[in-house]
């Protein structure tokens, strides 16, 4: 990003330009979706500028501690001028607040995925970035905004969940000495790395056991994949959110190079699947003939067929990326 200083200030004049703006990111959102949402609200804050955080979902459970997470709204009945739109790569993954996005006047990208659908007139993507909000914590270095400690949490809380709390592959210098300076503002790295990775719903550990109850082992041990029905949910009493990591769960076991972890909560919600994948295996394009995509070793799709036929589906693309690769 050699034209960050341009990008930055094209990107504040756009902000101010508006009387109110919308920021919206992924539908099932993760740390970095509403990292990225409530630092950029933090710094419309500092603006002064009059706007809206919106999401088609609540926010994940282990999120709701976040400073600001009130802001998050699943429904908006204002028109806003300018959207800024985070952390996706496709339309169809802002889901229900599509429309909201479109009746602005102008639309503002950040965002780190592989571009799919060129969304937004002033885009700032960057693939190689860990994190959307490493790429914010950039244009506001550069814009000079105060970090404040809520505003270096929200960043921090991006960076911590999309690298594994410095874990992935994808964590770079940059990543570290963003979080070095995030932590010296106040940014609760301890608070998040406790409530993210050390802290499980009591559903969500006994939907794991299930899952590994149904855990099956393919390719020789090196397809981990596990089915949870919408009679599974019911019977304990859990939701699309207490699977939340389960899949890294099954990637851990030693043989494995992929893990997929498929379900549908519930019989009127779409059949989904979480795949995570260890190098070099390419989940990301593997499942692209099935409409999925994400990162390399982090990958979903959400399926419109039934669940027998998704995990078909599934094994077929996953078995083929194992074959190409070995
Ligand atoms: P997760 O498994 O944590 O829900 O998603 C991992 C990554 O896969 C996300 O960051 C996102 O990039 C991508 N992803 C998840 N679900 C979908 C989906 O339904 N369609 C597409 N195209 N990508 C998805
Ligand atoms: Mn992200």
């Amino acid at each position: 990003m050699n034209d960050l200083p341009l990008l930055a200030e094209e990107f504040r004049a756009r902000l101010e330009s508006a009387s109110s703006v919308l920021v919206v990111s992924h539908l099932n959102p993760d740390g970095d979706a509403i990292g990225s949402s409530l630092a950029v609200s933090f710094y419309l804050d500092q603006l002064g500028i009059k706007h809206e955080v919106l999401n088609q979902n609540e926010s994940p459970l282990n999120l709701r501690w976040m400073p600001g997470i009130d802001r998050l709204k699943t429904e908006t009945r204002r028109k806003h001028e300018v959207a800024v739109v985070l952390d996706l790569n496709t339309f169809d993954r802002l889901g229900r607040v599509h429309d909201a996005v479109m009746a602005t006047d102008s639309i503002l990208l950040v965002d780190h995925h592989v571009p799919q659908d060129e969304i937004g007139d002033l885009r700032i993507v960057d693939q190689t970035a860990p994190a959307t909000a490493l790429i914010l914590y950039r244009l506001f270095k550069q814009l000079g905004a105060e970090f404040t400690p809520k505003l270096a949490t929200a960043l921090l809380t991006g960076v911590v969940t999309d690298t594994g709390s410095f874990r992935f592959r994808n964590t770079t210098p940059e990543a570290l000495t963003m979080a070095a300076d995030l932590l010296a503002h106040g940014g609760e790295l301890n608070r998040i790395n406790e409530e993210v990775f050390g802290k499980r719903t009591l559903e969500g550990v006994l939907l794991m056991r299930k899952a590994l109850d149904n855990m099956q082992l393919l390719r020789d041990n090196r397809l981990a994949m596990s089915v949870l029905r919408a009679e599974d949910f019911a019977s304990i009493g859990a939701i699309e959110n207490n699977t939340e990591g389960l899949v890294n769960e099954l990637l851990s076991i030693d043989t494995a190079q992929i893990a997929v972890l498929l379900r549908q909560p519930s019989p009127e919600r779409k059949v989904r699947a979480s795949v995570r994948s260890r190098e070099p295996f390419d989940v990301a394009t593997a499942l692209r003939p099935l409409g999925g995509g994400g990162h390399r070793n982090a990958a979903g799709v959400t399926f419109e067929v039934d669940i027998d036929t998704a995990e078909e589906q599934l094994v077929e693309v996953l078995s083929a990326c194992l074959a190409a690769s070995s």
